[in-house]
């Protein structure tokens, strides 16, 4: 298994969802609205990410 001594380089997901529960992924997307880095599943869900991008983004 990896070592203990290393973390993961950057940052984390900040999604914190209703239930208050943290997210351990690293953050893959940053938002320049709220200045937060989120993981790619939790980057485009309002529960994580109050001001998510609409869908419709291209
Ligand atoms: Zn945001
Ligand atoms: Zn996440």
């Amino acid at each position: 298994m990896s070592s203990a001594g290393v973390k993961t380089k950057g940052q984390l997901c900040h999604g914190v969802s209703r239930m208050d529960e943290p997210c351990d992924e690293p953050g893959q997307r940053f938002c320049e609205r709220c200045g937060l880095w989120f993981c790619r599943s939790h980057f485009p869900d309002p529960e994580w990410h109050p001001c998510a991008p609409e869908q419709g983004e291209s």
